[in-house]
């Protein structure tokens, strides 16, 4: 199958079902033991100070891998993501856009993809066969969720491992529900987190800090039990069709979707307190002003550039919202 780049999580059954073997390009960027390195590579090229580290980092696998076709979102994203399709195009690689309709309605959504299946010839019909295909996979994603909150048995930083590769399931569904599998069948032996650990939502695009900012979360008496948006990746709701299952993917639409998908799972997951993580230069950062006002739990905004790892400056403030769940429990 040929390789296309994904700057972020789109409709992968359509593009399997057209020969395409999607690489989320995001994951390849922070899991590199040099991510500095991939966004210096676009800074040398001109992108400026001032743009997202994600997209400098994509750039940055673009030029170092042997991709040469990728899918870049233009509407349900990011703006910037279009000006990077350009900058591709100009550097010789193959684009394909793809625009999430405006709002999650059916139809729209089956046009939009029945579009994207004639870009890559191929039919709706072989993408529900690989949606069929990725079924166990997206029902193990949700019984690592499960034990994550439910269960207490899977850390923070697992679940946020596991569901984010889920965009594009390491680029070998197989390979992936073995390996999760696997995990599932070990953690059942493992003991449980203490029921008095403090429980948070993380909720915001993935960090630049990886595994640094759970470990820290944990060391210090609280435990990450839903994130949001790596959730979101992983799809692992029950559905019907294709359309349905981005029709229910919160990230592209409104942030008032993404609410109330937030707000069911406070709720049910037993939430202290929220982390809301930011990327530096990212439009995204002013919804902190929405979900201040929409939820009704104490709230730690900790925003990231290009720092992969937490500065004292970070850890200082983690600690000190800890401390303060900590003196104000939930009643
Ligand atoms: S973090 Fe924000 S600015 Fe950066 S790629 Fe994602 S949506 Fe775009």
């Amino acid at each position: 199958m040929k390789k296309i780049g994904i700057t972020t999580t789109v409709p992968i059954e359509v593009l399997l079902a057209g020969g395409y073997q999607p690489v989320d390009l995001n994951n390849v960027f922070i899991s590199d033991p040099n991510p500095e390195h991939l966004v210096r590579i676009a800074e040398k090229d001109g992108f400026p100070l001032n743009c997202c580290s994600w997209i400098k980092g994509i750039y940055g696998v673009c030029l170092e891998s042997d991709i040469d076709t990728v899918m870049c979102v233009t509407n349900g994203d990011c703006s910037n993501t279009v000006m990077l399709m350009e900058v591709l195009k100009h550097k010789g690689f193959k684009t394909i856009p793809f625009a999430y309709p405006e709002q999650p309605d059916i139809h729209n959504m089956q046009q939009t993809l029945e579009d994207l299946a004639n870009t890559l010839e191929t039919t709706m019909a072989a993408a529900e066969e690989v949606r069929r295909q990725f079924e166990s996979c997206r029902k193990l994603a949700d019984k690592l969720d499960r034990l994550t909150w439910e269960g207490n048995r899977i850390s923070g930083f697992e679940n946020h491992l596991w569901l984010v590769s889920a965009s594009d399931f390491n680029s070998d569904h197989i390979g992936f529900c073995k390996q999760l599998k696997e995990l599932i069948d070990e953690v059942e032996k493992r003991n449980c987190y203490p029921e008095n650990m403090l429980r948070l939502a993380y909720i915001g695009v993935p960090s630049v800090y990886g595994k640094d900012l759970y470990r820290f979360t944990e060391n210090n008496g609280a435990r990450v039990v839903f994130n949001e948006v790596q959730r979101q990746f992983a799809m692992p709701k029950a559905v019907n069709s294709v359309a349905e299952q981005y029709c229910n993917y919160t990230y592209p639409f409104s942030i008032y979707n993404r609410i109330d998908d937030i707000n069911n799972e406070l709720e049910k997951r037993r939430i202290d307190g929220i982390i809301h993580y930011v990327q530096a230069f990212c439009y995204r950062g002013i919804g902190d002003i929405i979900f201040r006002d929409k939820f009704n739990l104490p709230i730690l905004t900790l925003e990231g550039n290009d720092n992969f790892y937490l500065t004292r400056h970070i850890e200082t403030r983690i600690e000190a919202f800890i401390d303060m769940l900590k003196r104000n429990p939930k009643k």
